[in-house]
C-alpha cells in the first residue's frame, strides 16, 4: 500500500490561518505582535530564511522589524541590540538568524535574550522547561512535527519513538515532546552502537542526522512512520532530506517529504509562538 504523505504545506497552511485570526483578536484589543529578527552578515541562505519569516509575518498580520548588522559586528554591539529590544514593549519576540559569524558564541545569544520573548525556544529557560513539563516557548521545528504528527491522527502514546540525532535545536527538544506525549522514547546519535538495530525498532523514526540520504530502508522496520528533518540540496541542486525517499517510502506507513515536509512548519510555529508571547505579554493567557 502507498505510505500517506504527510502534508507540510497543508498543515502549516492551516495554523498560519489560525495564527491571522489570534492576530486580528489581539488587534482588537488594541495588540500589535511584533517579532523582531536580527540578521548579522549577509549569507545568502540566512537572507532566503529571514525573508520567508517576513513573508509569514505580513500574512499572518504579525508586525515584521528587522535589522541587518554587518558581518564585522562585535558580540557586544549585538548583544546591546538584544538588550534594546528585550526593553521595547512593542517587540514581543526576538529572533537571532543562526549561523553567527565567527567570535559571537551562539549560547551567550541565547542567554541575551528574554524567556519570555525566545519565540526561537533556545534560552536555557525555555529549554529546560520543556524538559520538566513546565510552560515555555518550544522550538519550532520540533514542535511542528509534532503538530503534523498530531493532525495527521499518528497517536504516540505507548509508541516506540526513535529520534536519530542529538542536536539542541532539534533532537532533543523532539526526543522531550514525545515522551511528553508518552512515546517511549530512544535517542540516537553518531556514537550508537548498532545503530540500525535501533531505528528498526521504531514506530515512529524522526531523522535529523544533517547527512543527505543517510537513512535508508535498511533503517527501519516495515510501516514506521518517518519524519525527515534534513534539507540539502543534491548533486542536480534539488532539495532532498536525511531519508533516501525512494528507497524508504514503498516501506512506511506515512512520511514526510522534502521539500513541502517539515521545513514550512518551522515558520508556521514561529509565527504561533509569537502570538503566544504577545497574548503572554497582554495578560490574555
Ligand atoms: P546537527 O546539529 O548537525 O546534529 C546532527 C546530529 O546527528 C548529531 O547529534 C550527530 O551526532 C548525529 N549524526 C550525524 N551523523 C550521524 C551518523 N552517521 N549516524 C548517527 N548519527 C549521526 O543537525 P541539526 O541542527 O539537528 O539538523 C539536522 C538536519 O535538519 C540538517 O539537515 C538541518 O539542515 C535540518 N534542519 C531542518 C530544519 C527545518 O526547518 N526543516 C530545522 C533545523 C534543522 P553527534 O551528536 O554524536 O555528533
Amino acid at each position: 500500500m502507498a505510505p500517506v504523505l504527510i502534508d507540510g504545506k497543508k498543515i502549516s497552511a492551516q495554523i498560519k490561518e489560525e495564527v491571522k485570526e489570534e492576530v486580528l483578536l489581539l488587534q482588537q484589543r488594541g495588540v500589535a505582535p511584533c517579532l523582531a529578527v536580527i540578521q548579522v552578515g549577509d549569507d545568502p541562505a540566512s537572507s532566503i530564511y529571514v525573508r520567508n519569516k517576513r513573508k509569514a509575518c505580513e500574512y499572518t498580520g504579525i508586525r515584521f522589524v528587522d535589522y541587518l548588522l554587518p558581518e564585522d559586528t562585535d558580540q557586544r554591539t549585538l548583544l546591546a541590540r538584544i538588550q534594546s529590544l528585550n526593553e521595547d514593549a512593542s517587540v514581543h519576540g526576538i529572533l537571532v538568524q543562526l549561523p553567527l559569524p565567527e567570535g559571537i558564541d551562539e549560547k551567550t545569544v541565547a542567554r541575551a535574550i528574554l524567556p519570555s520573548k525566545d519565540v526561537d525556544g533556545f534560552h536555557p529557560a525555555n529549554a529546560g522547561a520543556l524538559f520538566l513539563g513546565e510552560k515555555g516557548f518550544i522550538s519550532c521545528t520540533p514542535a511542528g512535527i509534532l503538530q503534523l504528527l498530531n493532525r495527521s491522527g499518528i497517536e504516540i502514546e505507548g509508541k516506540e519513538c526513535v529520534v536519530l540525532g542529538r542536536s539542541n535545536n532539534v533532537g532533543k527538544p523532539m526526543a522531550a515532546l514525545l515522551l511528553q506525549e508518552n512515546g517511549t522514547v530512544t535517542i540516537t546519535h553518531s556514537r550508537t552502537r548498532n545503530l540500525r538495530e535501533v531505528t528498526r525498532r521504531a514506530d515512529i523514526l524522526v531523522v535529523a542526522v544533517g547527512k543527505p540520504r543517510l537513512v535508508d530502508d535498511t533503517y527501519m522496520k516495515e510501516g514506521a512512520v518517518v519524519i525527515d528533518v534534513g534539507i540539502h540540496r543534491n548533486e542536480d541542486n534539488k532539495l532532498c532530506g536525511d531519508v533516501d525517499f525512494e528507497k524508504v517510502a514503498p516501506k512506511c506507513s506515512a512520511i514526510t517529504p522534502v521539500p513541502g515536509g517539515v521545513g514550512p512548519m518551522t515558520v508556521a510555529m514561529l509565527m504561533k509562538n509569537c502570538v503566544k508571547a504577545a497574548e503572554e505579554a497582554a495578560g490574555c493567557r
